[in-house]
């Protein structure tokens, strides 16, 4: 997997305070949001999905590389970085949401986010 992950952040992502720590900056949360999506993370509707596309939401959240937009719907990047879609806990704009069999990690990372919001 390459890690492009170099996203730059000044504000948090959930509640939109600036960030000052080099770590913050990078994920793009502030250490009581990070602990606050780690804990959504955990939660019993989580664990409903597959664990590995569980641990593939939580890196793209921890990499900042979901952008909220409004009501639970998140910009989130394509693997090679060229695209981005849209997701939202019960429906995604990739490939894989599209197919719609699963939920994806998009999906997963959304809904995470906005049991943390
Ligand atoms: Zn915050
Ligand atoms: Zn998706």
């Amino acid at each position: 997997m390459n890690a492009t992950a170099t996203h730059q952040h000044s504000n948090c992502l959930r509640c939109g305070r600036a960030l000052r720590s080099a770590k913050s900056v990078a994920t793009g949360y502030g250490p009581t949001c990070t602990r606050k999506v780690k804990a959504a993370a955990k939660a019993e509707v989580v664990a409903q999905y597959k664990a590995h596309l569980v641990a593939k939401a939580e890196e793209l959240i921890e990499q900042g590389a979901l952008i909220p937009l409004r009501s639970g719907i998140y910009l989130a990047p394509s693997s090679d970085g060229e695209r981005t879609y849209k997701a939202h806990r019960t429906a995604c704009s990739c490939p894989a949401g599209i197919k719609g069999l699963h939920p994806c990690k998009h999906r997963i990372a959304a809904h995470i986010l906005s049991l943390a919001a």
